[in-house]
């Protein structure tokens, strides 16, 4: 498969066919007995690292192994907000990388990602929350992130239908213009595309159900379908981070919650931004296919069930419903929810494992879709030459043990 597949002259050329001879966009491989190296988790942390550790490194002959259907985990479940308004420099710095590898992105796969910049804001309910915002804006533009502060009147001059008496009074709020969203499953497809094209082998229904480590080193896969002998690994599975890393005999710091989000009915375009709003973390945006995208936070409790709740429904519900009354008789049209995993202090691990040659991509919580084309960046580099790349060396798991944390919680106010 070439990248010319999806020129004009090749689609004018399947048209004359009636479209039924395009090739499968990858190939659904069987698992080889050995690879170079292997990658856990087939969601868009996973594949954007094979695809970079093929095309920036020339490791070709790897694998990324699948439990389910690649994007299935929470790269095809989450809302899609795409940003890079965190507060210490270490972060700024990567969440910009990853923004800016979104911003070439389409073009890089020659795959429409659906990227659009519509903007996100984050609003301030009270004094403490407009003083934490204004301070988030003057960090993120020292650190060379794009961000404006505006009052309740410029808020709602660029925001039109903001309920004019809410519960929670807007006095302000933060916008990235460069944020916005882009289309999930397209980001998973987009990546698997471009591996696929350039040798890795993806394999989905193949679940890891343990790690050979020998003398601390990292040996062999076992899997559903078979063991699979590799000198390196690398885990991207997101909320069972801690059963994988279980299996090779360490502790993470990470807890594991569901987090839900809902789609309205599609209705006709009524919203051209995305919106938080941290009083009751609801937050939301409009597809293109009008569907009003709806998050809010975690469940309270630490879990591995993958389903949506009534009270979590009933909570966003009304925190939609503050900001916007009008949408009161729209209906509910899907809910569900994904397993993220949970750091304390809200900054992923990218790096080193306690077993050489096994390497970690894990706590991006609820915020690692905007981070996918910089994690599999960072994470490819880090796999190919066994040390962090410049940009990940601060998230290292060594933090927990040094007390260099990077606590986003408090700092940004990003509290998963
Ligand atoms: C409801 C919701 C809303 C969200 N909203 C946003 C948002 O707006 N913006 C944002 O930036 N982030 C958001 N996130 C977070 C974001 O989706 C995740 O951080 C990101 O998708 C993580 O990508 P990943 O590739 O690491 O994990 P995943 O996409 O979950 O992929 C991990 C994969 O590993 C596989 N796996 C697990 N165990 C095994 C095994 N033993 N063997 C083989 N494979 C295995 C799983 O099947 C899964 O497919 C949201 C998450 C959820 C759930």
């Amino acid at each position: 498969m070439t990248r010319r597949d999806y020129s004009a002259a090749a689609i004018f050329k399947h048209g004359l066919s009636h479209h039924k001879n395009w090739k499968p966009v990858w190939q659904d491989s069987d698992p080889k007995p050995s690879y170079d190296a292997v990658i856990v988790g087939g969601g868009g942390h996973g594949l954007a690292t094979s695809f970079y550790l093929a095309k920036n490194h020339g490791m070709t002959n790897i694998a990324v192994l699948e439990a389910g259907w690649i994007g299935g985990g929470n790269t095809g479940r989450n809302t899609t907000v795409i940003r890079s308004n965190y507060f210490f420099p270490e972060s700024t710095a990567f969440y910009n990388f990853s923004l800016k590898l979104y911003e070439g992105l389409s073009r890089e796969l020659n795959y429409n990602i659906m990227f659009s910049q519509r903007g996100m804001w984050v609003l301030a309910h009270d004094r403490h929350g407009s003083d934490m915002l204004r301070r988030s804006a003057n960090a993120m533009r020292l650190n060379g992130a794009d961000a404006d502060y505006y009052d309740e009147a410029g808020v709602r001059k660029q925001i039109p239908g903001l309920n004019p008496a809410p519960r929670y009074p807007i006095l302000g709020g933060l916008v990235q213009h460069r944020g916005g969203t882009a289309r999930h499953d397209a980001v998973a497809w987009g990546y698997a595309r471009g591996a696929d094209a350039l040798g890795v082998d993806i394999i989905q229904n193949c679940t890891v159900t343990g790690l050979d480590v020998q003398r601390g080193k990292i040996q062999a896969v076992e899997t559903s379908r078979g063991r699979i002998s590799t000198g390196k690994v690398g885990l991207a599975v997101a909320g069972h981070s801690s059963v994988l890393a279980k299996m090779a005999g360490f502790r993470l710091p990470i807890v594991s919650y569901a987090l839900q989000a809902f789609v309205s009915e599609p209705v006709k375009p009524v919203l051209d931004t995305v919106i938080l709003a941290p009083s009751t973390g609801v937050y939301l945006s409009q597809s293109d296919k009008g569907e009003l995208v709806i998050g809010a936070g975690l469940d309270h409790y630490a879990s591995y069930a993958q389903r949506g709740s009534l009270p979590m429904m009933e909570h966003a519900a009304a925190g939609l419903l503050d900001l916007f009354p009008q949408f009161s008789r729209m209906r509910f049209l899907r809910q569900w929810a994904g397993i993220v995993d949970i750091m304390h202090d809200s900054t992923p691990v990218v790096g080193h494992s306690p077993v050489d040659s096994l390497y970690l991509n894990c706590g991006w919580g609820t915020g690692g879709f905007k981070a996918i084309p910089g994690g599999g960046y960072c994470f490819a580099h880090t796999i190919a030459n066994d040390r962090p790349h410049e940009l990940t060396a601060p998230f290292s798991l060594q933090r927990f043990e040094t007390g260099a944390l990077i606590d986003e919680a408090s700092a940004s106010g990003i509290a998963h």
